[in-house]
């Protein structure tokens, strides 16, 4: 439930409802802007009586929120949400370009794709540590040692690094090293990981699971933020369907959705949604022009014997022509 407040409303009015509602076992957000003045009820609502808060001069209206996810939701915060990360942001007009290789292999390897993405504009800078393979016997990533050499990328080029967390176990390890924690899809349901990112304070890529729809990717997106965690950047990477000939189906249609529903940024990953380095830079274009707030974008100097994802992934002037279409495309959507 949402009480959307008058302008006029006093602090001790406010806290008077706060204290009244909170009384009633309700945990009360409260959001305030230039526009807005918001108490977001969550709990059983059930015990506080609707006429007399409505009956309460202060109070401008009352929203009853349907769906199940509150403060992922765009009610409970009208404005979209803006993610600072060192001297970058996501969710404002800039566009978050993420690109990198899917796994570190090696300390040149991942500085030189660095110096290259930067180069050509990208603002961070990803690389996979521990990955998620399908088969236990393909590689799983160098682990902690990547972690390093994306330190010393990052040294090098300023961009923050964001990279995968599979286990709860590494956590205290990747809230140290890295700037943005990513959750792959194959967790985005894992509750408990979810739960203990909710309680850190670090910006958190939740990607979309492999067949989840859209209210179940923002119930997990709501198990990060209920702990506590408002930090948590949405990244669309496709679901599975019935078409064989790309890995996934990249659902653009989850962009503008989201921006319906929620106040969350949102980023497109053509590379994972499609396996194929010739529909990367399409999608990419299509997904900036459908409203994304930025794009996670595999990048590999020698795609052709990169360990992992090597299908997908663009070498780097690839990358750089593909940023100057982006700009353009930013730049008709009123965007930096
Ligand atoms: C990745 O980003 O390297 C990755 C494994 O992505 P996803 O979880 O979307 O498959
Ligand atoms: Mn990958």
């Amino acid at each position: 439930m949402i009480i959307v407040l008058r302008p006029e409303v006093t602090e001790s009015e406010v806290k008077r409802i706060r204290d009244r509602m909170m009384a009633l076992g309700c945990q009360v957000n409260e959001y305030q802007s230039q526009n807005y003045r918001i108490l977001g009820l969550l709990g059983d609502t059930s015990r506080i009586d609707p006429g007399l808060i409505s009956g309460n001069r202060n109070v401008d209206k009352i929203i009853h929120v349907n769906e199940p996810y509150k403060k992922a939701n765009r009610l409970f915060h009208p404005e979209d949400t803006i993610i600072r990360v060192g001297d970058r942001t996501i969710g404002g007009k800039d566009l978050a370009i993420i690109a990198g290789p899917c796994s570190v292999e090696g300390e040149d390897q991942i500085t030189s794709i660095a110096r290259e993405v930067k180069k050509a504009g990208a603002g961070f800078l990803r690389g996979g540590a521990f990955k998620p393979r399908t088969s236990p016997y393909s590689f799983q990533g160098i682990g902690e040692e990547a972690l390093a050499y994306l330190k010393r990328a990052r040294e090098e080029t300023g961009l923050p690094i964001v990279s995968e967390l599979m286990s709860v176990r590494m956590l205290d390890i990747f809230v140290r090293e890295v700037d943005i924690i990513q959750v792959g899809s194959r967790n985005m349901q894992n509750f408990e990981l979810l739960k203990e990112l909710g309680r850190v304070d670090k910006p958190i890529l939740l990607k979309r699971g492999l067949s989840s729809t859209i209210e179940e990717f923002l119930m997990a997106a709501e198990y990060i933020m209920a702990e506590g965690n408002g930090k948590v950047v949405l990244c669309e990477r496709g679901i599975r369907t019935f078409e064989p000939y790309t890995r996934n189906t990249l659902d653009l249609s989850a962009v503008p959705v989201i921006k319906r529903k929620s106040h969350l940024p949102i980023i497109v990953d053509p590379s994972h949604a499609t396996g194929a380095w010739w529909l990367v830079e399409p999608l990419a274009k299509a997904a900036i022009a459908a409203g994304a707030d930025g794009l996670l974008l595999e990048v590999h100097n020698d795609p052709a014997n990169a360990l992992c994802d090597g299908n997908q992934s663009i070498k780097p002037e690839r990358f750089a022509n593909l940023m100057n279409s982006i700009r353009e495309i930013a730049r008709l959507e009123g965007r930096c």
